[in-house]
């Protein structure tokens, strides 16, 4: 029977992980889990298309490896594989569907994880699939080797502390753009607040690599088998932003809007390809591993 939103909350009672239905309207999350004090917590956002999930394992990898990062308790992958299957089965069958995957540090004091998976309706991002986007450089103000210098910053875990992402993003629609590209203090393009950067030259595909500290994204793995299939080399290199002007397109590319090219950088207008644009996004809907 078709439902809402569905939410599948997490016990690890007797050291077992399952998941049981909850309503996904009611309150769940007590005011003292750390997730909610302390943005101490991952989580992952996975696209559900016609009813696939999507890079299911490259997803739940990330999320076991962003809770190493954090020192939080593993997550049991199969019970959480199972989780997002369940809650994409049982959401109704909308042609988009975002999946939220959560686990916290918990209720301060107990050491016990929070977690839990959220389905629910993906936005509407034909607007920015249709016609691109205007995308502004910002500074991210760390250097490209932040990951060893500094790797209390959790640079490419993908925590709950996603304020100073949703700040930038702010701070570009104040500024008339619709996102951002950030850059290392040393010059490195690095990805935007939520989303990987792909460029196509005219010899080879290219994003720029997770060593920068960087989320390895799981739209751009599947992008590059549109590279392989063309027959294109397809690489993960670091990328000068004066470089990004040689592109024939760059895009931003995430689960849930897939892939927006960008029409403008910095206010500068680029050039992008639709035919392209429309053959990546019909390959990241239809390819879901
Ligand atoms: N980089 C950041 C910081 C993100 O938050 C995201 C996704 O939300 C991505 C990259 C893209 O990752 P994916 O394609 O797996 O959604």
């Amino acid at each position: 029977m078709p439902s809402g939103p569905v939410l599948l909350t997490m016990s690890t009672e007797g050291g077992a992980t399952r998941f049981a239905p909850a309503d996904p309207a009611a309150p769940q999350l007590r005011v003292d889990d750390l997730g909610a004090t302390r943005g101490d917590g991952v989580f992952e956002s996975i696209g559900v298309v016609g009813g696939n999930v999507q890079s299911l394992r490259h997803h739940l990898e990330r999320f076991a490896r962003s809770a190493a990062m954090l020192e939080l308790p593993a997550p049991d992958l199969d019970a959480w594989a199972e989780a997002v299957r369940r809650a994409a089965a049982e959401h109704d069958p909308l042609p988009e569907v975002l999946v939220k995957l959560v686990l916290t540090r918990g209720v301060e004091g107990t050491g016990v994880p929070t977690g839990w998976v959220h389905a629910f309706p993906a936005a509407d991002y034909s607007r920015e699939r249709r016609e691109g986007i205007d995308v502004l450089v910002l500074e991210r103000a760390y250097p490209s080797d932040v990951t060893t210098r500094a790797p209390w910053l959790l640079q490419g875990a993908k925590t709950l502390s996603y304020a100073l992402n949703t700040a930038s993003l702010r701070h570009a629609r104040a500024r008339g753009a619709h996102d951002v590209l950030f850059v290392s203090s040393d010059g490195d393009v690095l990805e935007g607040p939520n989303s990987t950067v792909l460029a196509k030259f005219a010899d080879r595909w290219a994003t720029t690599p997770p060593e920068l500290g960087l989320l390895d994204g799981t739209t751009q793995g599947r992008a590059f088998r549109l590279a392989a299939q063309r027959g294109e080399r397809a690489e993960v290199t670091r990328l000068r932003l004066d470089e990004l002007a040689g592109a024939e397109v760059v895009w931003l590319v995430s689960s849930g809007r897939q892939c927006a090219p960008v029409r403008s950088l910095d206010g500068v207008p680029r050039p992008w390809d639709p035919q392209l644009q429309a053959e990546l996004l019909q390959h990241l809907l239809t390819v879901h591993d």
